[in-house]
């Protein structure tokens, strides 16, 4: 049993569980004052928090000036800021900060309690691989329509947006219907929005292809015993890349040394192939 394995877990589940509760609040913070409650809180809309509100504005924000109706300048300043992080260190965000990523894992914390090891190897790999580019195709749709409609049409069908705020009666059913749906593969494979239809996951995950700081393994001492593959939310095999440059890794960390790999600087987050961690 080592320190680190428990440090980068613990700091990870930390930044998710703050996460949730701050983006719930915010949701509720707004319902309540909408309905009329006097509250001593600033209204702010989870569209000014979420970052792909920048992504899909971004078409409106350079031809007009504008901004999508609904969204705010700060959903620019967050994707700009997401997309610097994801260009050192990957898909931080997925990893440690979406809060549907992580109800995604507590979901499958009890999929994996009914499906032990099965759990998140049920689906035949020649589907599962080319369903994971599915997510570039919604990416492309809904930047698309959005342009060309100059509204916000992944709100209809956003689970992220229906899981804070289904209680609200604002949520499109479509919407509540995938939110569901999401929640329910969840108990069979590990992060089914993140892995098949997340946009903003497609955009960050391309990141992987040149990040500055990727997963690395080194070879020479690497023993080959897979725990890093069996840990691998995404499915990457890791124990056979020299870097990690899979378009779905979400940078969560779980592979690493000290936490599923049992060998010592051997699996690490480097700039250099020679490996010495960053
Ligand atoms: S892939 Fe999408 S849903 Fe999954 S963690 Fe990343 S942003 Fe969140
Ligand atoms: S390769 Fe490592 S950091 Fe990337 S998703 Fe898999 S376990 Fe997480």
């Amino acid at each position: 049993m080592n320190t680190k394995r428990s440090r980068v877990q613990t700091l990870r589940a930390v930044v998710q569980w703050v996460m949730f509760i701050l983006v719930a609040a915010i949701a509720l913070v707004k319902y309540l004052k909408e309905s009329g409650v006097v509250i001593p809180l600033p209204e702010i809309s989870l569209h000014a928090v979420c970052p792909f509100g920048g992504v899909v504005t971004v078409y409106e924000f350079l031809t007009t000036g504008g901004l999508i109706q609904k969204l705010h300048s700060s959903a620019l300043v967050l994707m700009a800021l997401g997309l610097v992080v994801a260009f050192f260190f990957g898909p931080i965000f997925c990893g440690y900060f979406c809060p549907l990523g992580t109800w995604q894992e507590w979901i499958g914390k009890l999929g994996k309690r009914i499906f032990k090891r099965k759990y998140n190897r049920l689906l035949p790999s020649f589907i599962d691989k080319y369903l994971r580019y599915l997510r570039y195709i919604v990416l492309v749709l809904v930047v698309y329509q959005t342009a060309v409609t100059a509204k916000l049409v992944f709100a209809d069908v956003d689970p992220y947006y229906a899981l804070f705020n289904f209680y609200t009666g604002e949520v499109a059913l479509s919407a509540l219907l995938i939110l569901a749906a999401v929640t329910v593969l969840s108990l069979f494979v590990e992060r089914p929005w993140c892995k098949y239809f997340c946009p903003y996951g497609a955009l960050l995950g391309l990141f992987n292809l040149i990040r500055v700081f990727p997963v690395r393994r080194r070879e020479e001492t690497c023993i080959n015993c897979k725990k890093c593959d069996v840990a691998c939310p995404m499915n990457i095999k890791v124990s056979t890349a020299k870097a990690v440059r899979d378009h779905q890794c979400i940078s969560c960390h779980e592979c690493l040394s000290g936490v599923a790999c049992p060998v010592e600087d051997t699996v690490i987050i480097s700039s250099a192939k020679g490996g010495r961690q960053a």
